[in-house]
């Protein structure tokens, strides 16, 4: 069939030209739907929080037209790369504060990392915003003194603490230090209950699971508490357990988390079970 959306040459297609295909029929109706539930997605989103008032320009207004079709569509794909640009302005704006940290200006406290390994300076008021640990551990109370010069988090070392100071300032870091300092990082996102940047690493870890990584990430996810991390490294183990079980670094894992190869065992056990069930 001759469709007017998608073949290469419209213009040999006799008028009025407006004969389509099924692809693009279905493609156009999954469109526009996606778009209406997006719309009332971000509408009651929008509802919810109506007592705030937006500091932004582009509260998306389409979900009050009564015309849902392609012309709703283009409207809301301008909207969001208006968005888009907004929310890029907003980051360059916000990220002058990193300049700070990179320049050490105004800094008024130093953030030592374990191993007497050289402090960082940094900003108590930055800090305390993005950890109610750190605010804690800044704060004076009837018990303690605020501490004057330094505060200690003596399970990173120097480059591990650097970049989770980075990363409070600009909410992101180089793939290079987040492939290096994952683990640790999300064990400091845990401890030190910073909400972003252990979704930060679980997306990592997620996007990196393989078999030569996922007994650390069931570790990680196991002391970070992370159930659904959790399921889904332990899931990976048992449909790679060739690969993952005779490898040298399953044996050293093993001695370490006793309790762990234990779930691995009955997990695979279980997985066993259910596929010889479902072949019957
Ligand atoms: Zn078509």
């Amino acid at each position: 069939m001759d469709c007017s959306i998608c073949t290469t040459m419209p213009f040999i297609l006799r008028p009025p030209r407006n004969t389509i295909c099924a692809a693009c029929y279905e493609g156009a109706r999954n469109l526009i739907s996606l778009v209406n539930k997006f719309d009332g997605d971000i509408s009651s989103n929008h509802n919810h929080k109506c007592g705030e008032k937006s500091g932004g320009t582009n509260v998306i207004s389409s979900s009050n037209l009564s015309c849902k079709g392609f012309a709703n569509v283009l409207k809301w794909v301008k909207e969001m790369k208006d968005m888009e640009e907004e929310l890029n302005d907003k980051i360059s704006f916000l990220g002058e504060f990193e300049a700070a940290f990179k320049d050490e200006i105004h800094t008024d406290i130093l953030v030592k990392p374990g191993n007497n390994g050289p402090p960082i300076p940094a900003h108590r008021a930055l800090l305390a915003a993005k950890s109610e640990i750190f605010k804690n551990m800044l704060d004076s109370d009837d018990c303690k003194e605020a501490p004057n010069e330094a505060i200690t988090l003596p399970e990173l070392n120097h480059d591990e603490l650097e970049s989770l100071l980075k990363f409070l300032y600009s909410g992101s870091l180089p793939i290079e230090k987040v492939e290096k300092h994952v683990y640790s990082l999300s064990v400091a996102a845990d401890k030190y209950e910073i909400h972003f940047l252990q979704k930060f690493c679980d997306r990592q870890m997620l996007n990196s699971l393989s078999s030569s990584n996922a007994l650390d990430i069931l570790e990680i996810s196991d002391v970070c508490s992370n159930l659904t991390l959790k399921d889904t490294a332990l899931n990976f183990i048992v449909r790679n357990m060739e690969d993952i079980v005779f490898s040298s670094k399953f044996e050293s894992f093993a001695l370490k988390n006793p309790h762990l190869s234990v779930q691995i065992t009955r997990a695979s056990l279980m997985d066993i079970k259910n596929r010889r069930n479902n072949a019957m």
